[in-house]
């Protein structure tokens, strides 16, 4: 029913409702930040309450639920299970808008770190340095897609990397050879994004540099000054 200002009144946006449009589905955070609808403060706020596993995406019901809470800090209409306000609410419907299906054991081969990790291992194109000197990143590799986090020995820790940086490494690995020389491990300079999980270094002999550098764009990724090998920031 039209009011008498012509505009329609807003309905609430349920929690299951949010949840069910959701299932199977990843919603990346930085498709977000570009989105007129996301207030900054709703999308911070997503980022560090809802993005559980820190991937850099919502996906699973877990961190829906999280995201979910998250969006309804900035909502006052007394329910937790509804968003009504418009920053809530447009957010709620943005992150709706923006998932992409998530195919389980399949298509979707970059839609997790997992998914990314377990496609790395299984290319034929990519490969890993042995020589590096913590040993080859492959058993990060190994522990990533088993859904674990990839340690950083350097630091005594353990990350996720950037889901961002991995779809591109996929999307490297479909278009020709890589080598991977580090993600995580190894020895870098002290406050290294390699120890953060935003940056990895390939192999300059391997593949073509310009088309890795140029697939790394597209993903938010930059080459840095080093010369004997290509160090990707992400
Ligand atoms: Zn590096």
């Amino acid at each position: 029913m039209r009011t008498d200002n012509g505009s329609m009144p807003t309905p609430s946006l349920s929690r299951s409702d949010f949840a069910n449009a959701l299932v199977d589905k990843s919603v990346l955070l930085s498709d977000l930040a570009n989105d007129a609808r996301v207030r900054p403060d709703v999308l911070a706020k997503v980022k560090s309450d809802g993005d559980l596993d820190h991937d850099g995406a919502i996906s699973g019901d877990d961190e829906v639920k999280a995201a979910f809470t998250a969006i309804d800090a900035f909502d006052h209409d007394g329910n937790r299970l509804t968003v009504t306000d418009s920053p809530a609410q447009n957010a709620a419907r943005a992150l709706i808008e923006k998932a992409k299906a998530v195919v389980p054991n399949g298509n979707a081969d970059d839609a997790t770190v997992a998914a990314c990790a377990k496609f790395l291992l299984n290319s034929p194109n990519v490969s890993f340095w042995t020589g590096l000197s913590t040993g080859s990143d492959r058993k990060n590799l190994e522990r990533l897609a088993n859904g674990e986090k990839a340690r950083v020995p350097a630091k005594g820790t353990e990350v996720m990397p950037k889901l961002k940086m991995m779809q591109a490494l996929v999307a490297m690995a479909k278009n020709g050879p890589i080598m991977i020389n580090a993600l995580t491990g190894g020895s870098h300079s002290p406050n290294s994004n390699h120890y953060l999980g935003i940056a990895v270094d390939l192999d300059i002999h391997r593949g073509s540099t310009s088309q890795i550098v140029a697939i790394a764009a597209r993903f938010g990724g930059k080459r840095n000054f080093e010369q004997d090998h290509i160090h990707l920031d992400f």
